[in-house]
């Protein structure tokens, strides 16, 4: 095996954009998701080094002394960040002219070819799911033989055929142990989970087809591959051994409520494990199953309710309907499960009138926490496209994040006839501010803050963060807060995935 690199670059100072993160973009809270895309294929290679660059502060300075022990590096990468991940993988090459290097991530996925050529450093592209493409390239397979990877070779750009979509999910190992021996777990910060908290994926794949939705449509697929509860409990119950400290778990998966028999099995599993947990859902899951997660040890859901209105929720083939949306709602309050509700503002067919209704909407579901993002063109999504053959790309930059100034935080991408980007943008702040802002609100965040002393010690830090971006709405240059003062991070939404 060749020694191996798994590497989140180095980016914008704070960056959540690594492996993990659905949503790439500079939170003003400080927040970041575990790098677990890379911890899959690291847990496949045998004495491999998984450096998570942004989550540890480190600069390309702290990056390139350790390049020479490597033969290989894999670096992950995004469509905001790939720019500033080139620039880093020529400096790595810079140091070790010998470093095979290559790139995974969404982005490059899907637009191989035009990686390739945008920087002679990058020697291949491992595209889709590439946890076993990285496995045979560590293993020092020619590249001919690979499925799965694009590369050079005499001058031309080669794409091998497709990796054959895996199944058996129970084949990908662990990530917790690469967690133990490469990352420090009080590193990961997410506002609305508890500190410190830990996520893995039990599966991948969402069989919705939200338009605007990263994963499913380029790595992940529309169909729900799993792993056994059996593989999911013998992992938390080692992370538990680990990790004694973690407050909290969380499965990330797209959608983790898509199977609610095995969502109910896993869970008597985490119930015997006596540890809570949190997952991303659906809008629509049976008050039976919620009840027996709730019984089992479930927290907190993240809810994607997008919109508020009916219309939306069709144009981007959302698969819920209000009345259900309500009705889930009503039950986990009754259940004394949490939500944390996200929305996004600026999705075809938004108008001011639509804008309201969100908002109202989002008032009366009264999640415990939200998140409003601006809707978000990745290429490869099905919105891009729309965006792109309609003509709502703003003209003026195809950015996704600022890249200066708050450079890494969000923009607003889409430009409407009737409805412009600076509208879509102040739209965000308008949100938080009539969601936080309402008697009923502040006095349920006052009151949790005298819960302990460390929760009113972070809520007093994240609302000084909060109310500083509130005051500098003025200032087009930095983007809304992708994290509100209740610790929400804007993680998870937009171009994200789940329920
Ligand atoms: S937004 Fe959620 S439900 Fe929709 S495709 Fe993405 S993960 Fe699935």
């Amino acid at each position: 095996m060749m020694r191996t690199l798994f590497l989140n670059p180095p980016s914008f100072e704070g960056f959540d954009g690594g492996a993990g993160s659905r949503y790439q973009a500079k939170r003003e809270i400080r927040s970041f998701w575990y790098p677990t895309w890379l911890a899959q294929p690291a847990a496949l290679v045998p004495h491999s080094k998984l450096v998570d660059a942004p989550a540890r502060d480190m600069s390309i300075g702290d990056v390139l002394p350790m390049v020479g022990d490597y033969e290989l590096a894999v670096l992950h990468t995004s469509t905001p960040s790939f720019p500033h991940d080139a620039k880093v993988a020529e400096a790595l090459k810079a140091a070790n002219p010998k470093l095979k290097l290559g790139f995974v991530g969404a982005h490059v996925a899907v637009q191989p070819e035009q990686s390739l050529k945008a920087s002679t450093s990058i020697d291949f592209v491992a595209r889709a799911e590439f946890d076993f493409t990285i496995r045979e390239v560590a293993e020092g397979r020619p590249f001919e033989d690979i499925d799965g990877l694009s590369y050079r070779a005499n001058g031309q750009i080669v794409h091998n055929r497709e990796r054959a979509i895996l199944h058996d999910m129970d084949r990908l190992p662990h990530v917790v142990d690469v967690y133990r021996r490469d990352l420090v777990i009080e590193d990961y910060f997410i506002g609305y989970l508890q500190h410190p908290y830990l996520s893995i994926y039990t599966g991948r794949g969402c069989k919705s087809r939200c338009t605007f939705c990263l994963w499913p449509q380029t790595i992940g697929g529309h169909t729900y591959r799993t792993r056994s509860p059996g593989h999911v409990v013998e992992e938390m119950r080692r992370a538990r051994e680990y990790f004694p400290q973690v407050k909290e778990f969380f499965f990330d998966d797209d959608t983790f409520t898509d199977h609610p028999k095995r969502a109910e099995e896993i869970a008597r599993g985490m119930g015997k494990l006596g540890v809570p947990w949190s997952c991303n859902a659906k809008a629509n899951v049976p008050y039976e199953t919620l009840k027996a997660l709730r019984d089992n040890g479930l927290r907190l859901f993240v809810v994607g309710y997008e919109s508020g209105n009916h219309r939306i929720l069709i144009n981007i083939k959302k698969g819920v309907r209000l009345d259900r949306a309500r009705q889930f709602t009503e039950d986990c309050h009754k259940l004394g499960i949490q939500i944390h509700g996200t929305f996004v503002v600026g999705l075809p067919g938004e108008t001011q009138e639509t804008i309201e209704e969100t908002i109202r909407f989002a008032q009366e579901m009264n999640p415990h926490t939200i998140q409003v993002s601006l809707a978000a063109t990745y290429p490869g999504t099905f919105l891009y496209n729309q965006a792109l053959e309609n003509g709502w790309l703003r003209r003026d930059s195809e950015d996704l994040v600022a890249a200066s100034g708050a450079s890494g935080a969000q923009v607003a991408a889409l430009d409407y006839p009737h409805l412009s980007h600076e509208e879509i943008f102040d739209a965000v702040w308008e949100f938080y501010r009539r969601f936080y802002f309402r008697p009923r609100k502040l006095l349920e965040m006052t009151g949790e803050m005298f819960t302990s002393p460390n929760m009113f010690k972070r809520r007093v830090r994240e609302g000084a963060e909060f109310f500083r971006f509130m005051m500098s709405r003025e200032n087009r240059g930095e983007a809304p807060p992708t994290t509100v003062a209740t610790g929400q991070s804007a993680e998870n939404a937009r171009a994200r995935a789940h329920g």
